[in-house]
């Protein structure tokens, strides 16, 4: 039996630990097949493929894209595009780059309540490549006192209901599906129980997603039998992951967590292998 997970971020993202670092857990935890599917850039893919082929474990080309429908947040998974498609990268970078003035402006909200804390500080918690995201944030917030975890951060300040919330530049779902079509990729609608919405999710079908994160790990048998039952109607590859951040709260995931091997040969057979 093969060891998977498709969906682990690193510090080229929001996840806490650096590709070598999570490609060595991985390792000792029995993993054979991962992805890192990082937020908006494939930085952290590039940096650890050598170090994946040295260990041994083969490393899937993947990406977490910011997507946006009728507001909503929706993030769109890709596997297997080609890495120097022009259009997919330059969408990417165009989310990326519109990070900085977007953290810029939710900071700006913070200080106007008199929340203490800076764009140096944030900055101070991303990786190599300077990506900066609402997690990142949260971490000043917690260190500055101003909560204590990363739950009541997005519940008080930083989720979609709060005052300090600013939406990122995000194309629509269905651009970032023909995107990673264009690029010869597979798309994949992520955890899908973070819209509890069918009628959204049979409107991401509609606009030609692959398929859908049904073995998502922080989800339960519930929701896990019903967004199966929906992929297996609409012919949809069922992919999984753990979304390990690395953050302490979910630091034994990577590890306890394994997609079924099935999945591998859905993802293939979407290639027309
Ligand atoms: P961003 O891309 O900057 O909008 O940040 C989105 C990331 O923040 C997600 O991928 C999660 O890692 C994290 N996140 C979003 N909502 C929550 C939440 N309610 N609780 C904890 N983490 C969250
Ligand atoms: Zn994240
Ligand atoms: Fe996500
Ligand atoms: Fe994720």
């Amino acid at each position: 039996m093969k060891k998977i997970d498709l969906h682990i971020h690193t510090n080229f993202s929001d996840g806490l630990f650096s590709p070598e670092e999570v490609l060595d857990l991985a390792e000792e935890r029995g993993y054979n097949v991962i992805a890192f599917a990082d937020h908006d850039n494939i930085d952290g893919y590039l940096a650890g493929r050598d170090y994946a082929r040295e260990i041994g474990i083969e490393l899937i080309p993947a990406v977490e894209i910011s997507t946006l429908e009728q507001g909503r947040d929706v993030h769109i998974l890709a596997y297997y595009f080609d890495i120097k498609n022009k259009k997919l990268l330059s969408l990417l970078k165009k989310i990326y780059d519109s990070r900085y003035s977007r953290a810029e402006k939710i900071i700006e909200k913070l200080n106007a309540q008199d929340i203490n804390i800076s764009i140096e500080q944030v900055k101070s918690f991303s990786g190599q490549n300077n990506y900066i995201g609402r997690p990142h944030i949260c971490r000043a917030l917690i260190e500055n006192g101003y909560c204590n975890d990363k739950y009541e951060a997005f519940d008080t300040y930083l989720g979609e209901h709060c005052f300090a919330y600013v939406p990122k530049y995000a194309c629509t779902t269905s651009e970032a599906i023909s995107a990673v079509h264009q690029a010869g990729g597979i798309a994949v609608l992520a955890h899908p129980y973070t819209l509890g919405d069918d009628a959204m999710i049979y409107n991401i079908i509609s606009y030609g997603v692959d398929g859908m994160e049904v073995f998502y790990a922080k989800s339960n048998d519930e929701t896990i039998y019903h967004y199966n039952e929906i992929a297996k109607e609409n012919g949809l590859i069922r992919t999984g992951g753990s979304d390990f951040h690395g953050d302490g709260l979910d630091l034994e995931i990577l590890g306890n967590y394994s997609a079924p091997e099935k999945v591998l040969s859905e993802m293939k057979r979407g290639r027309n292998e």
